[in-house]
């Protein structure tokens, strides 16, 4: 089994361990490419974020694991980067400095005192943003994440977009949505549009699953099939917070994948992202 994964928490954002460890991790479980992706300083005060005065220790502290396993795995310098429109994005150009970037949306609307609304906060937090924000309507709330998503998409486009429908991490067993609801599929298939119409590569994102928060990884079956259809690119990320998550749930979500229809999967090169050929036992390098 061979693989690769680029979306990595460590210390200097809300991960567990020293970096070095989730690539001792990586290295004993077939990763052939890896690259960490803190969360990047925003300004606002969040505690899940790399302080912005850690900002150049994460750099130097990855480039000098980057240099020691040079000879046995090629590492990245990614950040997972949120957007927040007017303020901070993927593109913002103190991120230029790194070899890559992940484009997620956390925060869909703000309250009217001005706080955030993160959608993937505790289910009270999810269920006061629909009812403070939103008047009660879960499907307004909904379509503000997917218009949210539509606007990185549109105006920070990002190398790669993070867990594309994690607005369902707290809709459980459809608790406030059905997927199959025909507003829902409309919000999701508007925002495949505007993906394919950029390079953006959109992540296939197990921490749901291996969390037990989803039953599927982030995007569900019926979204990966569409983008399948819609030749929009994919890669395998595990979102890991600790090392033991480096490759959690990978062998389940390749089968997923493969039996879908997926051929090839995108991993970093010294060239960029590129293509490698994709089955139930990995990426072929
Ligand atoms: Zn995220
Ligand atoms: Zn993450």
């Amino acid at each position: 089994m061979s693989w690769s994964n680029y979306h990595q928490h460590c210390y200097y954002c809300d991960g567990t361990n020293k970096p070095d460890d989730y690539v001792q991790t990586a290295l004993a479980n077939g990763i052939r490419s890896f690259g960490f992706s803190s969360h990047a300083p925003i300004p606002l005060d969040v505690k899940w974020c790399i302080k912005p005065e850690k900002f150049d220790n994460y750099l130097a502290e990855i480039k000098a694991i980057q240099q020691k396993y040079a000879e046995v795995l090629p590492i990245y310098i990614g950040m997972e980067i949120d957007f927040l429109p007017g303020l901070i994005g993927p593109n913002s150009p103190q991120f230029k400095v790194l070899d890559y970037h992940i484009g997620s949306v956390h925060f869909a609307a703000q309250f009217e005192d001005g706080e955030y609304w993160g959608i993937d906060d505790t289910r009270k937090m999810y269920e006061r943003g629909i009812n403070e924000i939103f008047e009660g309507s879960v499907q307004k709330a909904v379509e503000a994440y997917y218009a949210t998503t539509r606007n990185l998409i549109e105006n920070d486009t990002p190398q790669v977009l993070g867990h594309m429908d994690k607005i369902k991490m707290n809709n459980g067993d459809s608790i406030y949505f059905s997927e199959k609801a025909r507003w829902y599929q409309t919000a999701v298939l508007q925002t495949l549009e505007t993906i394919a119409a950029t390079n953006t590569i959109v992540e296939v994102n197990t921490r749901g699953v291996y969390k037990k928060k989803t039953a599927y990884p982030y995007p569900s079956p019926w979204i990966l099939k569409h983008l399948l259809d819609m030749d929009i690119p994919i890669m395998l990320n595990s979102d890991a917070h600790h090392p033991r998550e480096v490759t959690g749930h990978f062998e389940t979500t390749a089968e997923l994948l493969v039996d879908i229809g997926f051929k090839e999967v995108q991993v970093h090169t010294r060239h960029g992202w590129q293509a490698r050929p994709f089955t139930k036992k990995g990426i072929q390098f």
